[in-house]
């Protein structure tokens, strides 16, 4: 997969690419990341990228015509959608990295200052996505997130191909809780289930798990999905499992 990273940062996003499943990716050519930066198409030689905003008010507006080069550049190159980052976006979620992932080429364009010119938006932007109800310093960060959440997906990236397929959020339930050596730590066991080797009861005592946290925790989740039989069985399984241990 191709990504365009049009910044005024461009090194910040770069350090994505220098850790974890991201540099794995970059090493097996599976991703390749470019970098495009306005300040590289300003007119003026102070390489100025903002501008008051028209109407006043506080704070600068990035402007169009550096950023409409930029993102263009990156176009000819690349070909991708253009994906804003901005808290106006849709949120980000699993089947938006999932579809995205899909892409053969990708451009973020990375706001900063009080946002960017709408008509550069208009023009220019395919889609916007945010990372949350909450509002950071600029889009760079919001776009390693992006990256990084798309890298999980691509094939060869991962150890396991089965991994992003369990993730929290996959089957629209959070992830089960994951154990490792030592068996025993400050005097907590591992779930016996987990060392006896009955993969049908590993798989039950999983799938109770996340039926069970994803109720605890993100019962919007639930509401919102259909539950097989099994599934049904399984969730009152981990209620009265947890109603045993705060009677005891
Ligand atoms: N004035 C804007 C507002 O209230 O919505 C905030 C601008 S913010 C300081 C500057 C840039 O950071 C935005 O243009 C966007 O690229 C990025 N940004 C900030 N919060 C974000 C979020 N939750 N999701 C995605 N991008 C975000």
């Amino acid at each position: 997969m191709r990504i365009d990273i049009v910044s005024i940062f461009p090194q910040l996003v770069k350090t994505v690419g220098e850790f974890g499943v991201t540099r794995i990716a970059l090493e097996r050519s599976i991703l390749e990341l470019n970098f495009w930066d306005p300040r590289d198409y300003c007119e003026d030689n102070y390489r100025r990228v903002d501008d008051r905003p028209y109407g006043g008010g506080p704070g600068m507006v990035m402007q169009a015509p550096p950023l409409a080069a930029a993102i263009r550049q990156a176009r000819s190159a690349g070909e991708g959608r253009v994906i804003g980052l901005s808290p106006q976006g849709s949120p980000l979620d699993q089947a938006t990295v999932e579809r995205l992932a899909g892409e053969r080429a990708l451009i973020l364009l990375a706001g900063r200052y009080e946002g960017i010119d709408q008509r550069l938006l208009d023009m220019e932007v395919d889609e916007e996505l945010s990372i949350g109800d909450y509002v950071v310093a600029g889009g760079e960060l919001p776009a390693m997130v992006l990256i990084e959440a798309l890298v999980r997906y691509l094939p060869g990236v991962l150890g396991n191909e089965e991994s992003a397929q369990t993730d929290s959020f996959s089957t629209e339930l959070l992830d089960w809780p994951h154990y490792t050596r030592p068996e025993i730590f400050e005097g907590k066991q591992v779930p016996s289930t987990l060392l006896g080797g009955n993969h049908n009861e590993i798989r039950r005592w999983r799938l109770r798990q996340a039926l069970g946290q994803t109720w605890l925790r993100r019962p919007d989740l639930l509401a919102k999905r259909f539950l097989s039989e099994e599934e049904r069985l399984l969730l009152n399984e981990f209620k009265e499992q947890l109603k045993g241990q705060e009677s005891s």
